[in-house]
């Protein structure tokens, strides 16, 4: 196969040379690296690559701004490549500089770059490599099977098959789903025992389970504890932002902590393709990487974790707090953090859900998306969110529709991405819009718009279709003891009602619910503001106020349990 291509634009013939040095010392063994002195001669290498089926990952270009050379070539790099990252240098000097930050803020937004990099000033520039090496990890885990994917082969799209898919994303196993009846199904099929149970999931070791339950996918894939009849001195419920962060702060300060999900790590952030407000990461984060950090973070200071198991029940019995788990299983703690977050509000058109998993999505598009390249894709919701999943989708699909029933975008979604999402020439808007219908023969090909204003309906053809109209949170298990909103979301602190103040000997603690020693943090309560860094400082505050209420509660530690 031939090797992608690093493409480095630069007029002026100093700084292109000591970029082509840099780039073909480090990469020069796994990519190939091509400069061009013009726009005009990188287009002609562009143009050149896509007619032989040879792939660019990244085109790195100076004068970049509006109005300089290499401007025009960067908008247009898609039409030809358009799963190549495009990256702009700036110099030392620029670096900090407000109408340069604002430069790049805008070329980002309006979709015409995706990244900066700093030009390399000596060699090796380790600053420099790092920055590429990131870009190109991100092209190739969007253009690149992961080298330790687990396969899942199935009879059909849906069913079981997709519940293992969203079972894997949830535990960010990396995973590849075939049909039975393809030559790769077959393939796989006929590796596993003679008469399987379809669908079968095969791991990279050669292990393979067939029709698993997820309990069994998660303990297959390495991370979780069967917590027993454990005892801990915080049990966390949910391994979203912003248990994650109370997983960290807690066993970094010496508590002893179990994380239960009834999925795996990261929450909602892991359906995210691209976190860009949050704090640190100015070239934006994925929140499956995120998320990945901040497990791996959490597990070296010593916290558990018990994935794919379900939180049923709550209750006080003396000093202890019990907390039982599907499949009959228990623990007992000192404290409890609620960390369930929320989740998509269903479209309730019966043809369609009936087609969740094939075709139909509830959330982000992050695993599906490169599925779809030269499809015409739809997005319902007009929300952030939404907004994000449309840019993302984008880079795959022919076109991608945002239908949304506000009269306006930006009713509903921030500045930055509406501006983002009016510049992409592949996505439209259906404004004033509802999707009321669709179908297909066992995967999605269809959906019916309504336009409310006229009431009128069509038919469109559709490959996709991805939902994010609203969030309810996780709260119907709570007993009555914990107080919650007309919504279902948390009551906490000075929230809750006079009802439940004989419980308490003293004032709850701001993140503490109604009953005594429970905290809640996160998108699932009352108030939150519903963004990554709100449940990540959320998470570390309730760790706070747990040592507070220990103290006030004189409750003893009960140190790591191994
Ligand atoms: C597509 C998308 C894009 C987004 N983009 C951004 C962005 O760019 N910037 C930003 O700041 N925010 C963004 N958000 C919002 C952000 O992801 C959420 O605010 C954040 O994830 C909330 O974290 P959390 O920990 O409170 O809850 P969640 O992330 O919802 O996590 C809750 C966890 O609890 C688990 N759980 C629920 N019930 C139970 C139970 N009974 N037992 C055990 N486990 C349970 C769930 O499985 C889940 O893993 C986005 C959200 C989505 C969906």
């Amino acid at each position: 196969m031939t090797q992608p291509v690093l493409l480095a634009v630069d007029e002026n013939a100093a700084d292109l040379a000591l970029i082509e040095r840099e780039l073909e010392d480090r990469y020069g063994r796994h990519y190939k690296v091509v400069c061009a002195g013009s726009p005009d001669d990188a287009r002609t290498h562009l143009e050149h690559f896509a007619a032989s089926a040879v792939e660019v990952a990244l085109v790195l270009t100076g004068q970049w701004r509006a109005g300089e050379p290499n401007c025009r070539l960067l908008a247009s790099v898609h039409d030809l490549h358009p799963y190549a990252k495009r990256a702009v240098l700036i110099a030392w000097t620029d670096w900090g500089d407000q109408s340069t930050g604002r430069a790049i803020f805008d070329g980002i937004s309006d979709g015409r770059f995706d990244h900066y990099v700093i030009q390399p000033s000596r060699s090796p520039d380790e600053q420099f490599h790092q920055t590429i090496s990131m870009v190109l990890l991100e092209w190739a885990e969007a253009n690149r099977a992961a080298p330790y994917t687990v396969h899942i082969v199935g009879e059909s799209w849906t069913g079981r098959a997709y519940e293992l898919r969203e079972a894997l994303q949830q535990c960010a196993m990396s995973h590849h789903f075939c049909l039975a009846d393809s030559p790769e199904g077959r393939e796989l099929v006929a590796a596993a025992r003679a008469g399987a149970v379809l669908p079968i999931v095969v791991f990279p070791d050669g292990r393979v389970l067939e029709n698993p339950t997820n309990l069994e996918i998660s303990q297959s894939t390495g991370g979780p504890i069967d917590p027993g009849q454990a005892d801990f001195d915080v049990c966390i419920v949910g391994a979203g932002p912003a248990g994650l962060s109370a997983a960290v702060y807690g066993t970094s300060e010496g508590l002893s902590t179990i994380v239960v999900d009834k999925g795996g790590i990261g929450g909602q952030a892991t359906s995210s393709s691209l976190i860009r407000n949050y704090l640190g990461f100015p070239r934006g984060v994925s929140g499956r990487h995120l998320a990945q950090n901040a497990y791996s973070q959490a597990w070296v200071f010593g916290a558990k974790f018990a994935f794919m198991q379900t939180v049923t029940g709550i209750a006080r019995e003396d000093e202890r707090l019990v907390v039982t788990l599907s499949a009959d299983r228990r623990l007992t703690a000192s404290a409890v953090l609620l960390a369930m977050g929320v989740s998509y509000r269903r479209l309730g058109v019966p043809s369609l859900e009936a087609l969740v998993g094939a075709g139909v999505y509830y959330g982000g598009s992050t695993s599906e998306a490169p599925a779809l390249v030269d499809r015409d894709v739809f997005v319902l919701g007009g929300a952030n969110s939404a907004g994000q999943s449309a840019l993302h989708l984008a880079q795959y699909a022919r076109s991608v529709t945002l239908v949304v029933r506000a009269p306006s975008l930006r009713d509903g979604m921030s500045d930055y991405l509406v501006r983002q999402v009016e510049a992409t020439a592949n996505i439209r808007t259906r404004l004033g819009c509802q999707v009321v219908g669709g179908g297909g023969d066992g995967r999605l090909d269809h959906l019916v718009l309504r336009d409310i204003a006229s009431k009128t309906e069509s038919a469109v053809d559709a490959r996709a279709l991805f939902i994010l109209i609203g969030a309810e949170p996780h709260t119907g298990w709570l007993p009555a003891e914990i107080e919650q909103d007309e919504r279902g979301f948390i009551l906490t602190g000075a929230d809750i009602s006079q009802r439940s103040a004989p419980r308490f000997n003293r004032s709850p603690f701001l993140l503490e619910t109604s009953m005594p020693g429970v905290f809640a943090a996160g998108d699932v309560r009352h108030g939150s503001v519903k963004r990554v860094a709100s449940a990540v400082g959320e998470g570390s505050i309730a760790i706070q106020l747990l040592h507070q209420y220990y103290a006030v509660e004189q409750l003893s530690l009960r140190g790591s349990i191994d």
